[in-house]
């Protein structure tokens, strides 16, 4: 979980795929296309150019958008604070239940915060140690 939660923060700080790389490595490809195009377009068939290039241009935007979505998805459920317990520092999802991997305690993430998942009845059975206490004395 912690791993994989360290992962996908590398994927957070990382840079999206770079388009210029693609567009000089497919400059090749290019040039025979653009030619095509100019050809197709003096010919009176510019409309299927323009689908093409439609078609091209969502190619290449989609999943350089995809990839934004997913970094902002990321950045918003990441989250990053030390264990109430232990103060030892991980990351973890927000709105789930964690454990701390230093000290072992239930934790719950909720708004960007780790809480401890205090057991049910813990209260109680201080209460009851409090009260044996004076009991003694
Ligand atoms: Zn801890």
């Amino acid at each position: 979980m912690t791993y994989y939660a360290a992962f996908l923060k590398t994927i957070v700080n990382q840079d999206p795929p770079k388009l210029s790389q693609f567009n000089l490595s497919g400059l090749g490809c290019w040039l025979p296309l653009l030619a095509t195009a100019l050809l197709l377009g003096s010919v009176g068939l510019g409309w299927v150019v323009n689908g093409f290039l439609i078609l091209v241009g969502l190619a290449i935007i989609s999943p350089a958008i995809g990839w934004l979505v997913f970094r902002w998805w990321l950045k918003r459920n990441l989250v990053e604070d030390k264990c109430p317990v232990c103060s030892y520092e991980f990351t973890g999802f927000n709105q789930t239940d964690c454990r701390c991997p230093s000290c072992g305690e239930p934790l719950k993430v909720e708004q960007g915060r780790f809480n401890r998942l205090t057991p049910p009845g813990t209260i109680d059975v201080e209460a009851v140690e409090v009260s044996a206490k004076r009991l003694e004395d």
